[in-house]
């Protein structure tokens, strides 16, 4: 007796998430093969897509850049780095105003690595000159970790400000843009950052499976030795490309093919420029469908970013989180909870492959959830769509 397989539905449903992300059928149609990862083809395929990624954050080859893919999501990079780039003696100064930012603190204590977390209130940004001091009043500190577009909220840190200070007392900048590289450009050089981490399945589009670390050749190669780690080992990944153009261990074959496809798409889009450009138009019609619905975003204007977006709970106290959902993933549309942690918020992401149309299905969506939760909202005029 086999078991029968479920039929598939027709179409998957939307993800408004952090991620994973919807992608598109085509790049979901590059994994239908078995790739051989000691074959020249793919080699060459991985030599390819890790040009690419310098060409996206406008890095010359050979101008002492470099691209390390690391297998595993977006965390396995960040802690690739994070276990790697610190010398034994060395201490960290995490800013934290978000999961994410405090997941990197979580992984210097579970590596052991003396660290300083300076924590912020989750809606505003790391104030730089809190930054300044915590790095003036301990010299020991050599590297500071911070992450961009902190996706528990959705708010923006301002790289350039924070990697001035950073810069300043000479120290090593680690970012974590994993939510950001792709859709909001990046000047690595002028924000001196010397690590930045993104993944595949966010803004380019790829599905699940690896990560990457774009790194100032300089930084890497003297972290020799430093890795707490052997798979997550940085320099030694960057080795194992140099020294035969492969990943020291099984290869993402599968989620690297669809990468390959997905920055072709990604190109033919118009470049991170026009990518940008469709999350904003999705982030600005969700923003003022809500509003006109009366909810309320969590965040200022003025931090907000176009990537994902926190709103308060409405004041009706027929509404119930759990219920909201659940139809709203019945009618194929995947919203995601909040991860605030004094708050009740529910997250809304507009990246991934979604279109101002898939925002419009949403909004009429969420109106009909809330009849039928028994809160109902103004009818959306077309002047809100
Ligand atoms: C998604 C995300 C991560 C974690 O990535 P995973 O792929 O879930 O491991 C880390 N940092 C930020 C800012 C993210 O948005």
């Amino acid at each position: 007796m086999t078991t029968p397989i479920p039929p598939a539905p027709a179409r998957d449903k939307l993800l408004f998430t952090p991620g994973p992300l919807t992608t598109s059928l085509s790049v979901k149609q590059a994994m239908l093969h078995d790739a051989g990862s000691w074959h020249f083809e793919f080699s060459q395929l991985i030599r390819t897509l890790r040009e690419q990624i310098l060409a996206l954050a406008e890095l010359p080859a050979g101008g002492g850049w470099e691209t390390v893919l690391m297998q595993g999501s977006g965390t396995f990079g960040v802690e690739s780095v994070i276990g790697s780039v610190i010398p034994p003696a060395g201490k960290l100064l995490v800013l934290i105003n978000g999961a994410y930012g405090e997941r990197i603190a979580q992984m210097a204590g579970a590596l052991k690595i003396p660290h300083v977390a300076l924590r912020f209130p989750e809606h505003e940004p790391p104030s730089i000159p809190a930054v300044s001091q915590a790095l003036a009043a301990d010299p020991s500190i050599r590297h500071v970790a911070a992450v961009h577009c902190e996706t528990t909220t959705g708010i923006l840190n301002p790289l350039a400000g924070i990697g001035r200070e950073v810069k300043r007392h000479g120290c090593v900048f680690i970012v974590d843009a994993i939510s950001s590289f792709g859709a909001i450009p990046i000047d690595l050089e002028s924000a001196g950052i010397d690590f930045l981490v993104s993944s595949a399945n966010k803004c380019l589009e790829g599905v699940p499976g690896f990560s990457f670390i774009i790194a100032r050749r300089e930084r890497l190669l003297e972290t020799e030795g430093w890795a707490r780690s052997l798979s997550l080992d940085l320099l030694g990944q960057w080795q194992g490309f140099q020294k035969n153009g492969q990943f020291r261990y099984t290869p993402p074959t599968h989620s690297l093919l669809a990468f390959a496809q997905a920055l072709a798409e990604l190109n033919q889009e118009g470049g991170i420029p026009a990518r940008g450009e469709r999350y904003r138009a999705n982030h600005s019609l969700l923003l003022n469908g809500m509003r006109a619905m009366g909810f309320h975003p969590f965040l200022s204007p003025e931090w907000q970013s176009f990537i994902i977006t926190a709103f308060h709970f409405p004041a009706q106290p027929a509404f119930r989180f759990p219920e909201f959902y659940r139809l709203l993933s019945e009618a194929g549309l995947i919203i995601y909870p909040g991860k605030l942690t004094q708050v009740d918020t529910f997250r809304i992401g507009t990246i991934g492959r979604l279109f101002p149309a898939d925002i419009r299905q949403l909004l009429m969506a969420i109106r009909e959830t809330l009849g039928e939760l028994g809160c109902p909202a103004p009818v959306l005029s077309p002047a809100a769509l």
